[in-house]
């Protein structure tokens, strides 16, 4: 470990001319660096690496397209089982008309997950995406890797073959959820019945070869060490140096409550939160693009991140139980995402899911 004053020179020049750190090194800046420290050197790689006069967002809808899953992750509040009055699968048609409002408002991407569903054929998620593309100008982002392995698992069919398939039926992109941590210590406790980290990545893997980016996650605060952390770090850098599939790393931070908290676990405050990110700018050197999340730390946190590595503020994302007054929720939001990043200083850009701008 790198404690005496001439090591921590060397390491800050390091940091500052853009060197890859090692996860030692990283384990170095969370625990020992100043927050004040670690966002001046997050900052500056984030100007060297990305326009430093814009904030970046986009306009999407998140449709959850069924919430039956079998898995029962102990932070979801989101899942039923089959038998549940209150579980759901969307039809074709409620799911183009969520996408039609989405266009109407500008929108130039739906984000689609959901439970994993013991008892639809593959069919139902091609023959969706076939919907989706004949009727409708708007990109798909879909299908985290649980999911993936899933269908690979329930319909017996390779990796390669399920992701071609919903390729060639129109999916455009995949998002990276279900990652939490990859560490399967912290899977057993979190997620024990969700796939490892390996098979979380191989999914990545095979969709890059296969031509389809993908989003790289974090969640982070649960049950996990800050050496795991980096582990999850080190997982997506040495994939992204393998591949260059990663469009944008995402990380955010477990909400915990009364219903679902593993290990009692406090919230991760402020201070925890922009350390995190900052270090994953500086670690995280093949990554251009690192998000902002105002939706689980706020507005004023928020704002605050982007001086703490973050170019970009996400998603506004059109509510599924707002859909009568979307209209105004969404002008609303929109305005009030634009001026949070003015205020903050930088000029608000609408862009894809690529990152090209709108
Ligand atoms: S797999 Fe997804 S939907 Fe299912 S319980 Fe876990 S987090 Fe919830």
């Amino acid at each position: 470990m790198t404690t005496d004053l001439l090591t921590q020179k060397a390491l800050k020049d390091k940091v500052y001319s853009g060197q890859r750190i090692s996860s030692e090194e990283a384990l170095e800046l969370l625990q020992n660096w100043s927050l004040t420290d670690l966002g001046l050197a997050a900052d500056h790689l984030r100007r060297k690496r990305t326009d430093p006069s814009m904030v970046t967002y986009i306009v999407d809808r998140n449709i959850n397209y069924s919430n039956v899953c079998y898995v029962d992750c102990s932070f979801c509040g989101f899942y039923r089982h089959e038998k549940d009055k209150d579980a759901y699968v969307l039809s074709n048609e409620e799911i183009g008309q969520k996408i039609q409002e989405t266009i109407d408002l500008g929108g130039t991407q739906v984000l689609m997950q959901g439970g994993l569903h013991p008892n639809l054929p593959f069919s139902h998620y091609t023959d969706l995406l076939r919907y989706i593309k004949k009727n409708y100008s708007i990109h798909i982002h879909a299908f985290s890797p649980p999911e993936i392995l899933f269908f690979a698992d329930t319909y017996k069919m390779s990796l390669e073959e399920v992701i071609g398939q919903l390729k060639e039926a129109g999916l455009g992109s995949i998002p990276g959820g279900g990652a939490e941590i990859l560490v399967d210590r912290v899977r057993d406790k979190v997620s024990p019945l969700k796939c490892k980290s390996d098979a979380w990545l191989s999914v990545m893997s095979t969709a890059h070869k296969l031509g389809l980016k993908t989003t790289a996650t974090m969640m982070f605060g649960h049950v996990e060490t800050l050496e795991e952390r980096i582990e999850h770090l080190k997982r997506f850098r040495d994939l992204q140096d393998e591949t260059n599939g990663f469009i944008a790393f995402i990380p955010w931070t477990f909400q915990p409550s009364s219903q679902v908290n593993p290990e009692g676990r406090q919230p991760v405050g402020a201070d925890d939160y922009l350390k995190t990110l900052a270090v994953s700018r500086i670690y995280l050197d093949n990554f251009d693009n690192i998000q902002a999340s105002w939706l689980t730390q706020g507005h004023k946190i928020g704002q605050i991140a982007l001086g703490f590595g973050a170019n970009d503020m996400g998603s506004i994302m059109i509510e599924e139980n707002v859909v009568s007054s979307v209209g105004a929720f969404f002008t609303v939001t929109t305005k009030e995402l634009r001026r949070l990043i003015s205020e903050a200083g930088y000029s608000p850009k609408q862009r894809e899911v690529f990152y090209n701008l709108v």
